[in-house]
């Protein structure tokens, strides 16, 4: 059996933060991360709208990027002072994954982040509160997502918890919010909801129920991403919705070996952190490269590369669709290789095969289309540092 959760309301659109007004309930916590959304005015819109509603409301402010333990743990605390039978997180992918978290410990405080690692394993949730999630960058899509990542800093793990629990109940996507990306923001974000949409299409876990979703994502993409970075809000507005279609798809048909890759490189070299929609941009032609000798991926591969007007036989098309994503990564002034990122050569030889063995024991790496061993990820790896085409 087979199952396709999503939350039970996205609202979207212009102004459709407007629908905190009619919200049903008593008391909200709001759930921030650094400021970008007070300073753009929205915290005081969003104030403003619950007020109207009837509604009590507690700021918990300040989720720091990639967010910890801690911040959950104090999070579900101040829940369980507050008591909120709402909890509405708005800002980045962090505020949102953390404020998943803190719901899990608001609602069962004696249980441990060890207990719920296992996917698909949490307890009922909805006990005392439901989930609203306001999205303000266009890429990560946990508004729609089963899924929420939490750093444990002391133990250096990154705990990715997964469970339909965790889906919210309401997704308000107001393009109002991504205009406040910055440039870089924008490309970088928008080429991780290419790549969310590409790898649900490919995963071995891809269904009818996911497929129309991500070939959607992947056309909206490919026609608003260059725009939206050059500064057109139209093609903002529809980025916006694409990462959103593109979460769809992901959350129920799993994602591969670029994120495999992009998790375990993210904050492995002294030269700095590869923000993650850059890492997952610079690893795609290759994957797809390794992936495509697989015969059923080579076909999905060609199907995705139809969708977007691209002709010939499954391997030309598979070529030309590597050659669109080269095209796009220029436009974005994202680099093509490690080497050209600024990784050091001697620091990415000494740690690849490391790198390689974590990146295959990542949790996206099951449902990649092809299996890969330690010693084949090095290799890939390998030619993204260098810029080589993948020939294994
Ligand atoms: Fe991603």
């Amino acid at each position: 059996m087979m199952r396709f959760t999503l939350p039970r309301d996205m609202y979207y659109g212009k102004g459709a933060l407007e629908h905190l007004k009619t919200l049903k309930g008593k008391k909200a916590i709001l759930v921030l991360g650094g400021g970008s959304m007070k300073k753009f005015g929205f915290v005081d819109k969003v104030l403003a709208y619950l007020k109207e509603a009837g509604i009590e409301t507690q700021l918990f402010e300040n989720v720091e990027p990639d967010p910890s333990v801690e911040t959950v743990m104090k999070g579900a605390q101040a829940m369980r002072d507050f008591e909120p039978d709402w909890i509405i997180a708005m800002g980045g992918g962090s505020p949102i994954d953390a404020a998943k978290a803190m719901w899990v410990f608001y609602e069962y405080p004696d249980t441990s982040f060890e207990a719920i690692l296992q996917p698909f394993s949490f307890p009922e949730l909805r006990q005392k509160a439901k989930f609203l999630a306001i999205p303000s960058t266009s890429g990560t899509a946990t508004e729609v997502t089963a899924f929420s990542v939490i750093t444990d800093y002391a133990k250096g793990i990154k705990y990715p918890l997964a469970d339909f629990n965790i889906t919210p109940d309401v997704a308000i996507v107001d393009p109002e919010l991504a205009e406040t990306m910055p440039q870089k923001l924008t490309a970088h974000t928008g080429m991780d909801a290419l790549t969310h949409a590409i790898e649900a299409y490919v995963s071995t876990m891809n269904s009818p129920f996911t497929d129309p979703l991500a070939l959607k994502a992947i056309s909206m993409v490919f026609e608003c991403l260059p725009d939206s970075y050059n500064g057109c809000m139209a093609a903002r507005e529809q980025m916006h919705y694409a990462q959103c279609l593109a979460g769809q798809a992901f959350s129920n048909a799993l994602l591969g070996i670029v994120h495999s890759m992009a998790h375990k490189t993210g904050a492995a070299f002294s030269t700095g952190h590869i923000p993650h929609g850059c890492a997952n941009a610079i690893y795609l032609p290759y994957v797809i490269q390794y992936n495509a000798k697989d015969q059923t991926a080579k076909e999905r591969y060609a199907a995705i590369a139809r969708s977007v007007g691209i002709t010939g036989s499954d391997s030309e098309c598979v070529v030309k669709l590597c050659q669109k994503i080269d095209e796009y990564n220029v436009k974005l002034n994202i680099p093509k290789t490690l080497k050209e990122f600024g990784i050091v050569e001697e620091e990415f030889k000494e740690k690849v095969a490391k790198i390689a063995e974590l990146a295959v024991g990542d949790a996206c790496t099951g449902s990649n289309p092809r299996a890969i061993t330690p010693a084949e990820m090095e290799k890939l790896l390998t030619c993204t540092y260098y810029g080589t085409t993948v020939e294994f």
